[in-house]
């Protein structure tokens, strides 16, 4: 996608007069037609993991033919393309997007993500500014003009906004807390909105301005900065689907002012799938909207301490003690987090229910809508493990069962397990569904300490009667686990 929105921008670069090109606009177009068909086919294969592979090449093929198409049709009208910075722009794309591929941890894929919204976003309101200038002093469109100041605030918050969220994603406590709230977020929220399609009204009204294009840029990047700054625990999976959808829309904006269908195309798709994904998120965290997309304040964090709810409570248990628990066990759920994602235990956590089941056990998986940080992270990891489909419970078939589950297996899983979400108001994740694993008959947690997950919030499940801490790496108190179990 970002290699598709830096061709036109190379192009409105070079300046140069019309010249040849090896395909007319009809042929172009009915290439674009079929990469369209191909990201259709390419999303619809990546609904399930079974055809996610697949759906992701049909992906790829269609850019592939898109690029091509682009790259072989007419330019901008009055325009030719500089086929030297296009080959750089590819060569340098290529070079980073293969690098990255290569060296990205599986733990790291959430930020890769923020930071392709951001890129994305940040190409759309550059390309449409690259028109926009060459634009100057010609007659334009009216639906050029509104889609230039589309692009440029959709694009500059997209950027800002999702650099902010690479940030709250780094696994640094300190940066994931940036700077919080203040009062009066809201009206300036919505008075920097105004301020910026005030501006938009006036390149409308006057596109002689490359003076008002700049000015709606820089009121969205604060924007992005002030909406996303505060929202954090529960709301920032809303926030990372929120933005990837904005990447779409600025795309499908941009598709607009320099006449390019399947950008218009490629910029829907994912403007409209990003749209269906805040929704199922802002369902699965039990959120508004409106509250989010205006950056409402959240409930305050300053609840007990951690002393408060663990002093002297909390019961730690070796291998040998958790193996003794499996005994008589009858149901067993295991419940994934994040820290399984760290750990990369997906393939020990998938022996060990084999071992289980071995027993006669009867073992199920609990996966929550925003478990790890991006949505269907633990899908994606037990898949990987070849872990079977049928075995995943969605949190709404599983919780109501949980009283009559011998052994809640919670492995790296912490704000997703906490019930101060349901007994708290005041708790940054009030009011966020969460697993009710604080019911089955016996807990145990694998984690390495008893710091918090992402909300940054002391979980009373640690500290419960009928929990215990097996504490240590996921992956290697699990190896120790299966070991003491096939001892026996
Ligand atoms: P959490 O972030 O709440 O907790 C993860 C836990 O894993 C930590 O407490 C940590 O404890 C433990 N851990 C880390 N490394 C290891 C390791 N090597 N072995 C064992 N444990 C480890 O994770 P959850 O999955 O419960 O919740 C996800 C949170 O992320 C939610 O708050 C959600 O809102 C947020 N989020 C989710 C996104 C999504 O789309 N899914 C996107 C953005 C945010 P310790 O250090 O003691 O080991």
């Amino acid at each position: 996608m970002n290699a598709l929105l830096i061709l036109p921008l190379a192009q409105a670069a070079s300046g140069e007069t019309t010249s040849g090109s090896l395909l007319s606009a009809q042929g172009a177009d009915l290439l674009y037609l079929i990469a369209s068909i191909f990201f259709i086919l390419g999303i619809k294969g990546l609904t399930h993991p079974r055809t996610a592979v697949r759906g992701n090449a049909f992906g790829a093929i269609g850019m592939l033919i898109a690029v091509a198409a682009t790259v072989a049709g007419p330019a901008l009208s009055g325009h030719a393309f500089d086929f030297t910075m296009i080959a750089a722009g590819i060569a340098i794309g290529a070079v980073l997007g293969a690098l990255t591929a290569l060296k990205v941890e599986m733990t790291g894929m959430p930020q890769l993500v923020a930071v392709f919204n951001g890129f994305g976003g940040i190409a759309s309101a550059l390309v449409a500014g690259g028109a926009f200038l060459l634009a100057i002093g010609t007659e334009t469109s009216l639906q050029g003009d509104i889609a230039t100041a589309a692009s440029g605030l959709i694009g500059a918050l997209t950027f800002t906004g999702s650099i902010v969220a690479f940030f709250k994603l780094l696994d640094l406590r300190s940066l994931r807390k940036i700077p919080g709230a203040i009062p009066g977020q809201k009206v300036l929220n919505g008075l920097l909105l105004l301020g910026a399609l005030w501006f938009g009204v006036q390149l409308v009204q006057d596109s002689s301005q490359v003076s008002t294009y700049y000015a709606i840029c820089a009121i969205a990047a604060v924007l992005g900065i002030t909406l996303t700054t505060p929202i954090g625990g529960a709301d920032m999976p809303v926030v990372i689907a929120l933005l990837n959808s904005y990447s779409g829309l600025a795309a499908a904006a941009t598709g607009f002012v320099i006449d390019n269908n399947v950008l218009i195309v490629s910029g829907s798709l994912v403007g409209a799938s990003g749209v269906i994904l805040t929704a199922i998120m802002c369902k699965a965290m039990n959120r508004s909207l409106t509250n989010v997309i205006f950056g409402s304040l959240g409930p305050s964090a300053d609840g007990p301490s951690a002393d408060d709810v663990y002093g002297g409570k909390v019961k730690g248990a070796s291998p040998d003690e958790v193996a003794m628990l499996f005994d008589g066990a009858q149901r067993v759920v295991v419940v994934p987090g994040y820290g399984m994602a760290v750990a990369q235990a997906q393939h020990t956590v998938r022996d060990l229910a084999n071992l289980l089941e071995a027993r006669d056990i009867e073992v199920e998986f609990a996966i929550h809508p925003v478990a790890g940080r991006m949505p269907g992270h633990m899908n994606v990891l037990l898949a990987e493990a070849d872990i079977d489909y049928d075995k995943l419970k969605e949190m709404d078939e599983i919780n109501p069962t949980f009283e009559t589950v011998d052994v809640a297996l919670v492995i790296g899983a912490n704000d997703v397990v906490n019930p101060v979400a349901r007994t708290d108001p005041q708790s940054p994740i009030a009011g966020m569904p969460v697993l009710d694993v604080d019911k089955a008959r016996t807990v145990v947690v694998v984690k390495r300490s008893l710091s918090p997950g992402f909300a940054g919030i002391p979980n009373p499940l640690f500290a419960m009667d009928n929990t215990y801490m097996m504490f240590g790496d996921g992956k290697k108190a699990l190896i120790e686990l299966i070991g003491v179990l096939k001892e026996e």
